[in-house]
Formats: structure tokens, C-alpha cells, sequence
């Protein structure tokens, strides 16, 4: 497999492991990366173009991991509730609120402040209060947070009945010897779970007893499995999860936060900014090939530099554009000359169109009166 082979190869069985747990994807292709050692996904493929390559063998690890995953018949996931169209509307002490689920989660939202209560019952409500409002906000009384803090439990509450009363009965409820049923994946029963996510081993009851959530780390319940098939031979074992005592109440956690859009430049977006610029400075269907097949590469500090391929892009041109916003970013742009194998022959026939279906058809023409072409393409 060449490296952008192993490259595809991890994406394809990140989406299949999202598909069948219903997460999105950018969750499941930063849990790829996780298992490889990379914080998300960005720094994988980042890496990816420098000299980490990932070997047959990690890709033969996931690809195993993804195939158990897979194997589990999955039932119909119930994470959402309600949606953002179910709102209940109330007063707590004569303040307004808004109450809603989001994703499992219990969202209550008031002037300047929100309270977001976890589905995961041993996690503490978060409470957020605007910075303009740090000083008055109703969010200070606490006799008025502790009583929002109740409602929003006792929504939860009632999410969690419909949500129990679709899952068997052995989810909740351990037999004799302590065994549960996994709730919406087809497993067989048993006395002990691991998470995914922290390896922690968990007992029948207490799984259950946390709504199956890790009560070490959190994860949600399509990461507890009854065996750890995810650790090979030379991982550390599994061990029993650290969890807090029962019934202890959990206080909510208050913080300030400035709700205003924050800008931290990041590689991802100036790449996307200097190729948006490169699509303007293109003329002709040749030139956008060139915008498009432009390495860009930002390094740390933000400082970019541009390999242009020879054959769409002509040596001589000045990226106006993409050189004005490197000037309004106040980063440095370098531009350089590649030369590799053309997409297509005759390259130089796109300079003479604006249209890429015009490019298109010249090109196919191209090859059916000078060259050869698999008729399967180009009915006009
Ligand atoms: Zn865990």
C-alpha cells in the first residue's frame, strides 16, 4: 500500500465505525488517530505529510478493531431526544429560561447564562455565565442555581425514563450474579465491561448503576464492551475503574466565559484561505488545475509556502491574491516550482478556455484523435 493508500484506507474504516455507532465522523477519525498516537485527526494527516507514515501493521490494527466493532449488531441509537425544536419555556424566580435536550445532554438557557446538565450521571452540571453579566447574574444566587439546577434534573429525568423504557430489562437491572445486557448492542450478557476509551474494567452493576456510562472516564455506552479485544498481548491490562462514591451530589462547576467569536488562526485555514486566492488568480481552466494542485505548506509560525506545478501554472505569474491576503494576514509566502506528471496530456489546452466542461470535451478529443481513450468516458 503506498502511504495515501494507508491514508484513505484509515478514513474509509473511520466512517465505518462512525456509520455503525451513529457518531459523526470527525469523532470517529479522531478516535483513529487516537489509537495511533495523535491527539485528533488534523495532526495525523499533518504528520502524515511529513514523515510519519503509518505501517501495515497499524493498519491492519485498526482495520481488525473496526471489523469487532462492526460485528455488533447495532440496534437503533437513541442519542437525541427532542431535538432543538422541543423547548420548554419557564421561570425560575422570576427569571426566563429556555429548556431543551441536546445529544443526550440537558440544556437550560437564560439571560447572559446557560446550565448544560451531562447525560452521564456521575458528571457535574457546567454552568456558564457570560463575562458582561459576571457581576449581576441571577446565576450568583444560589439558592436560584441550586433550583434551575433541579429542573434541568428533573427534565433529564423524564428524558431518561422514555430513553430506559426502550432498552431490555437486563440493561438496568443485573441478575444474581451481576450480569447485564449491553443496551442497543447485540452482545451476550455479562459481569464485566470494559471501556474503550480508558481501558477501566467495570462490574454488571456498576455499568448499569451509571446508565452505562465509564464511571472512571465518562464514555458514552457504545464504548463499553464485555471483553477489551482492543488491547493486544503487550498492552497494560485492564484494571478495575477508579469510580467517585455513590450518591455523593456533585456541585456544579461555574465558569465565566466570553461568548464572542474568537479567532486562533490555525494551518487549516490559512491553507484554505491562500488556495480560495489561488482560484482567483486562475484566468483559465488550466490555471484552476494549477490552484488546485498547489501545495500549500504553513509551518508553525503561520509562514506559508506555495509549490506550484509547472505545467498549470505559468512561472512568470504573480498570485496576486493569494500574496495580498499573506500581506492582510501578516504572514510570510514563499512560492516555488514543481514539476511532476502531468494530470492529463496537452496540458497547455486549458489555457485557451474559461470553461473546465469546455476543457473537458477538447481534452477527450484530444486523446480520441491523437491518443487513445477507454470508450466508456465522454458522451459528450
Ligand atoms: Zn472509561
Amino acid at each position: 500500500m503506498t502511504q495515501n493508500d494507508k491514508l484513505k484506507t484509515l478514513k474509509f474504516l473511520a466512517k465505518r465505525y462512525a456509520r455503525a455507532t451513529g457518531q459523526p465522523q470527525h469523532a470517529a477519525l479522531d478516535f483513529v488517530a487516537a489509537r495511533l498516537g495523535f491527539p485528533h485527526w488534523n495532526e495525523l494527516t499533518g504528520s502524515a505529510k511529513g514523515e510519519w507514515v503509518p505501517s501495515e501493521a497499524q493498519v491492519a490494527t485498526i482495520r481488525a478493531f473496526v471489523e469487532r466493532i462492526t460485528s455488533y449488531e447495532g440496534t437503533t441509537f437513541d442519542h437525541i431526544f427532542g431535538g432543538p425544536d422541543a423547548i420548554t419555556r419557564g421561570e425560575v424566580k422570576g427569571r426566563p429560561y429556555e429548556l431543551k435536550t441536546m445529544l443526550g445532554d440537558v440544556c437550560m438557557e437564560g439571560d447572559g447564562w446557560r446550565i448544560v446538565l451531562p447525560e452521564n450521571p456521575l458528571s457535574a452540571p457546567r454552568v456558564e455565565i457570560d463575562i458582561k453579566y459576571a457581576q449581576n447574574s441571577p446565576m450568583n444566587d444560589r439558592a436560584l442555581l441550586a433550583e434551575a439546577v433541579e429542573t434541568a434534573k428533573a427534565l433529564m429525568k423524564s428524558v431518561k425514563a422514555r430513553r430506559f423504557a426502550d432498552w431490555p430489562r437486563r440493561a438496568m437491572k443485573p441478575d444474581a450474579e451481576g450480569k447485564v445486557r449491553h443496551p442497543f448492542l447485540e452482545m451476550e450478557e455479562a459481569s464485566l465491561w470494559y471501556c474503550l476509551h480508558c481501558n477501566a474494567e467495570i462490574s454488571g452493576p456498576q455499568i448499569a448503576g451509571n446508565h452505562w456510562h465509564c464511571p472512571g472516564c465518562g464514555a458514552s455506552p457504545i464504548n463499553i464492551f464485555p471483553e477489551a479485544f482492543w488491547l493486544g498481548p503487550n498492552e497494560q491490562k485492564s484494571a478495575p475503574v477508579q469510580a467517585r462514591g455513590e450518591g455523593q451530589d456533585i456541585e456544579p462547576i461555574v465558569s465565566i466565559v466570553d461568548p464572542r467569536p474568537k479567532l486562533d488562526l490555525n494551518k487549516d485555514q490559512v491553507t484554505h484561505l491562500i488556495r480560495s486566492a489561488l482560484f482567483e488568480d486562475a484566468t483559465n481552466a488550466s490555471e484552476r488545475m494549477g490552484a488546485s494542485l498547489a501545495e500549500i505548506w504553513v509551518d508553525d509560525d503561520l509562514d506559508v509556502v506555495v509549490s506550484f506545478e509547472d505545467h498549470y501554472w505559468p512561472e512568470e505569474k504573480e498570485p496576486t491574491a493569494a500574496i495580498e491576503v499573506a500581506a492582510v494576514l501578516g504572514i510570510e509566502m514563499e512560492l516555488e516550482v514543481m514539476w511532476s506528471d502531468t494530470l492529463f496530456a496537452w496540458p497547455g489546452l486549458g489555457t485557451v478556455t474559461q470553461s473546465t466542461a469546455e476543457y473537458t470535451r477538447m481534452m477527450l478529443d484530444a486523446y480520441r484523435s491523437n491518443g487513445i481513450v477507454e470508450e466508456r468516458y465522454g458522451n459528450q
